[in-house]
């Protein structure tokens, strides 16, 4: 067993089991089902979703449990083992942007959203969560439990089974963005209820239509590496970043960023010499779009190093033009270089969370070493590790 890389053991039926045993003692009765949802890293595709442009994340074997019962007075009861003594109770009308608040905010949104459809009454559950994802780590812990609550309502209430994982995808969307206040484009939803296993989805996000590609490199891992860091202006400069790209939008006279996709750049970039700073921002989304089929190629002819070199291109385009990176990915992403990585990146939104490395099989522990030491040299927090194998959707596991 390795000292570094966190490999969790969870096995699906061993957390049903325990799952389902304290949802009846705190539940007070039998839950009808567990379900789970997984948690993703995005390999390229960066600030991109909301640009209408392409991303290619994959979905991790660590995934979030839902132990659901429903219920049929139109009342919510949510608890979760990552959140003790925050359980909350109320009823699926009252939920809205500012109830209930906090973490409970994912399950209740979904269950509002879904409830315009068939009315709030038909909604009510009860819901315990477990968490196997690392929660703020930029691996969509929030996905993960939204979208294993939205698979989880849907296969018990009858009246929701019209639905398909496209439109329950956009339901947790709706749920995070309106009711919990997380912004979120899409990529995350998508994978976590679509995915397939052994392969990453390459995501039109003009349309979110979805291509499954391979992961042909058997004979190498991604690395995550958790930063530990959780920079606060992440928020304000995410909303400052969209706000770019949509200035950018009303100077070239185009909806999304994706209508000039192929234009030349130089030309693109030409006519917003006015703005050096939304210029910089429409570089990094129009070369990052490039660089996702650029990588999609690259997997197809298993050409490893050119893997290793668009990742690495990517992070410098987000640091560089994009400026969402932080002190900690920079380091992550040279250390991780230095320890024998092909290629690295942050991965997520930025200003913290995880940067992921493509690593030969093997060398996690170097590459992982390299890291840790050069964190501790400049007396951070150490990292945490774990390795991103491409895996299934969401699914009911009993
Ligand atoms: P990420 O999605 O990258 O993990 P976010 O900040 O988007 O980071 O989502 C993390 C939030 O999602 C947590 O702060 C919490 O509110 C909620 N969350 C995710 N998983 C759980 C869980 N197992 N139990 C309780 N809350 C959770
Ligand atoms: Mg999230």
């Amino acid at each position: 067993m390795s000292e570094l890389i966190w490999t969790p053991t969870a096995d699906d039926e061993q957390v049903a089991e325990a799952l389902t045993e304290e949802a009846a003692g705190l539940l007070g009765g039998p839950v009808q089902g567990v379900w789970a949802a997984p948690g993703r890293v995005n390999l390229i595709g960066e600030h991109t979703d909301y640009n209408g442009g392409w991303c290619l994340p994959f979905a991790l074997s660590h995934r979030t449990y839902v132990a659901v019962r429903r219920r049929d007075d139109g009342r919510l009861r949510i608890a979760s083992r990552q959140a003790s003594g925050q359980a909350w109770e109320g009823s699926v009308a009252e939920v809205g942007p500012a109830t209930p608040g906090g973490w409970a905010s994912y399950v209740a949104g979904v269950a509002s959203v879904l409830a315009e459809r068939v009315g709030a009454q038909a909604l009510g559950a009860d819901v315990l969560v477990d968490g196997h994802v690392p929660l703020g780590a930029g691996l969509s812990s929030s996905a993960a439990l939204s979208c294993s609550v939205a698979l989880a309502l849907h296969d018990l209430v009858p009246e929701l089974s019209g639905l398909d994982r496209a439109d329950l995808a956009s339901t947790c969307v709706r749920a995070e963005n309106e009711v919990a206040g997380a912004a979120t484009g899409g990529m995350d939803q998508s994978v976590s209820l679509r995915a397939v296993d052994g392969h990453a989805l390459l995501i039109d996000c003009r349309d979110f239509s979805l291509t499954p590609v391979a992961w042909t490199l058997p004979d190498h891992d991604v690395l995550v590496i958790d930063t530990r860091a959780h920079h606060s202006l992440a928020d304000g400069q995410y909303a400052s970043r969209r706000a770019a790209c949509e200035r950018a939008c009303s100077v070239l006279g185009v909806a999304s960023l994706r209508e000039v996709d192929g234009v030349d750049l130089e030309e693109v970039l030409g006519r917003l010499a006015d703005d050096p700073e939304v210029a910089r921002r429409v570089r990094h989304v129009l070369t990052e779009n490039a660089r996702v089929l650029d990588l999609v190629a690259a997997l197809a002819e298993r050409e490893a190093a050119e893997v290793g070199r668009l990742m690495g291109a990517s992070h410098d385009s987000l640091r560089d033009d994009y400026e969402v990176s932080c002190p900690e990915l920079d380091l992550a992403v040279e250390s991780a270089v230095a320890g024998g990585a092909v290629g690295a990146r942050m991965t997520g939104g930025g200003f913290g969370g995880s940067a992921i490395a493509l690593v030969p099989r093997g060398q996690e522990e170097g590459v992982a070493g390299s890291v840790a030491t050069a964190f501790a040299d400049r007396g951070w927090e150490a990292p945490h590790f774990l390795t991103a194998t491409p895996s299934a959707p969401a699914c009911r596991v009993r």
